[in-house]
């Protein structure tokens, strides 16, 4: 996958766009979050997903790039991301990470979040508690000045604190027109390393963390990213601009746990 070399600065006006975006998929997100309970495919979350994009005049970002052929990337349990919907039905204690893209007014939104699907283990439950814990501490570097090393680091260091293994082949990005633009924003890192962060960055941050080690495999389906060891995984997602002293969040997951909270 190519990221494209050069880092795009957006203006305020390309933000509120890509804002627009990024807000169209937490909402997704959350009408997908009501369909989620024991007995439910990834297939017909994605027929309700797909639906929800159009209906609110954008495109489903992810399907036809690259070839994938949905609209939402479903990865089940050990499947870290990149997992196709499909028609085996979600069970009491699985976890899946759902993926969502579109595209609206020429700019893309791109946010992930991992449900629980009724009970899961308390094993688990933390596990996803820390990966989003991994995701807000990486978007708290992400402010002028700081460099990707740092969302890197806070990522990595709180995930391997608890133990946990840290993907290193699939990283976050820039995001706007393309749906991957540079710079690749990887979950592990050296403090004070790699490009410095500037004024209206739009980053892609996306932690994929596994309980168990570290490695992963391609299924044969060419697309599943799935854990060696076997062990779940989680993904979170969200949508920033760098911005001094504060990232500024353009996704939002208050709609989707609302639905949780619910429930
Ligand atoms: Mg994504
Ligand atoms: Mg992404």
């Amino acid at each position: 996958m190519s990221f494209g070399r050069r880092v795009q600065i957006k203006t305020d006006e390309e933000v509120e766009i890509l804002r627009e975006s990024s807000l169209l998929v937490g909402k997704t997100l959350a009408v997908v979050a009501e369909r989620i309970r024991p007995g439910v495919t990834t297939l017909q979350l994605d027929a309700v997903a797909e639906e929800f994009i159009r209906d609110h005049g954008a495109e489903p970002g992810f399907k036809g790039y690259g070839g994938f052929p949905n609209s939402l990337c479903t990865s089940v349990n050990e499947a870290v991301v990149h997992g196709i919907p499909n028609d085996r039905p979600l069970v009491d204690g699985d976890i899946v990470s759902v993926d969502c893209g579109v595209l609206k007014n020429g700019f893309y939104g791109d946010s992930a979040y991992t449900f629980a699907v009724g009970a899961i283990s308390p094993e688990v439950q933390k596990l996803l508690d820390v990966t989003k814990e991994c995701l807000m501490l990486a978007i708290e570097q992400a402010v002028v000045g700081k460099r990707i090393g740092d969302i890197g680091y806070a990522c990595q260091t709180h995930a391997e604190q608890h133990g946990y293994g840290v993907v290193r082949e699939l990283v976050g990005h820039g995001l706007g027109r393309a749906l991957h633009e540079a710079p690749e924003v990887p979950n592990y890192g050296r403090r004070g390393n790699g490009p410095r962060l500037m004024d209206g960055m739009v980053l892609a941050i996306e932690p994929m963390i596994n309980l168990g080690r570290k490695e992963i495999f391609h299924e044969e389906d060419g697309w599943t990213i799935v854990t060696k060891d076997r062990l779940v995984s989680a993904h979170f997602e969200h949508d920033v601009v760098v911005r001094k002293d504060q990232a500024d969040v353009l996704s939002s997951f208050i709609e989707i746990e609302e639905v949780i909270k619910k429930n």
